[in-house]
């Protein structure tokens, strides 16, 4: 049997001390990643901490001007659930329903999915393409990162060993906005995404002001094509194109989930259905 010391602080504040003091020291959330780990003997830690008891850690903050905060303790049901995240910010809400199963999605923090960094997870492609970061807090102070800055491979990310991830933090979206996110699994529909694609498009009068779509877990970091639509109207042709260019861009890996080009081939068809999803009805 494995024995560890379990430590509960009660703020982000004293959660850093521990961490900048302790060594061989990991923090915990949901546990849905880590126990299983350290199950399998990847981490030994001496030390487990807690986050879970940090009182006000799970809140889900919007406010127009500055967007949504959501706190890196929220489950990712409490996310896919929250009034503001499915008012406003739908492709969030629909990643995020689509994750494992409704136990999975009440263990599982936000926070954890992200830091985890496993690259075949729905969330972080959704947020991504909404453009969002995280805040990372020490016991030296607080900075923030483009999520997809902080993602640098699979299960790497800037994540000092002294910082806790205390909040993912998504810009208002602009009106006009639509998106969509499309889960493809080849093993079982709870199964970990073979594919996930992000989709947002807003256009004005038939002409694209933003189009990003974020490639998910086909590569080591979502990858996102969109940005040459810019100021172009979104044809048939277009789309296509893009598509294309997302097939050649992502780098999988073969694995149970399917092999490179079947994986290469989903991400052109897929890519193409949520783009055309966002600008005709009922597509996807
Ligand atoms: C059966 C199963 C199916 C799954 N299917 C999917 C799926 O379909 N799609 C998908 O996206 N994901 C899926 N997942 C992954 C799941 O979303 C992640 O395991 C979960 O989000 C991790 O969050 P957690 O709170 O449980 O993290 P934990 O297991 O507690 O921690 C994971 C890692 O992150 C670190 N960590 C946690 N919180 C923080 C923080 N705030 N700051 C810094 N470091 C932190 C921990 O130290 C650890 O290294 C599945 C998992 C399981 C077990």
């Amino acid at each position: 049997m494995r024995r560890f010391e379990i430590l509960e602080p009660k703020s982000i504040k004293e959660a850093c001390r521990i961490l900048s003091e302790k060594e061989d020291v990991k923090v915990i959330a949901g546990g849905t990643a880590l126990l299983i780990l350290i199950k399998h003997g990847v981490f030994v830690p001496k030390t487990l901490v807690n986050l879970k008891k940090i009182k006000g850690a799970e809140e889900i903050t919007y406010n127009p001007t500055e967007g949504l905060r959501v706190g890196a303790l929220a489950s990712i049901y409490d996310v896919e659930s929250a009034p503001a995240v499915r008012e406003h910010y739908p492709l969030l809400a629909q990643a995020c329903h689509v994750v494992a199963n409704i136990r999975i999605r009440n263990m599982a923090t936000i926070g954890g999915n992200l830091a985890h960094a496993d690259n075949q997870s729905d969330p972080p492609a959704a947020l991504v393409a909404l453009n969002a970061s995280v805040e990372l807090t020490s016991r030296n102070g607080v900075r923030t990162s483009k999520l997809a800055d902080f993602l640098l491979g699979s299960y790497e990310t800037t994540l000092e060993q002294d910082e806790l991830l205390s909040a993912l933090l998504v810009p208002p979206p602009l009106p006009g906005t639509r998106c969509t996110y499309i889960k493809f699994t080849t093993r079982s529909s709870e199964d970990r995404p073979c594919a996930g694609i992000a989709a947002l498009v807003r256009c004005s009068n038939g002409i694209c002001e933003e189009a990003r779509v974020a490639v998910g877990a086909v590569s080591p970091v979502p990858v996102v094509v969109g940005e040459k639509v810019t100021g172009k109207k979104l044809t048939a042709d277009l789309i296509k194109e893009l598509a294309q260019e997302a097939g050649e861009l992502v780098d999988p890996i073969e694995d149970l989930r399917g092999t490179v080009d079947y994986k290469r081939q989903l991400v052109k068809v897929l890519v193409r259905r949520a783009l055309t999803g966002c600008i005709v009805e009922g597509v996807v």
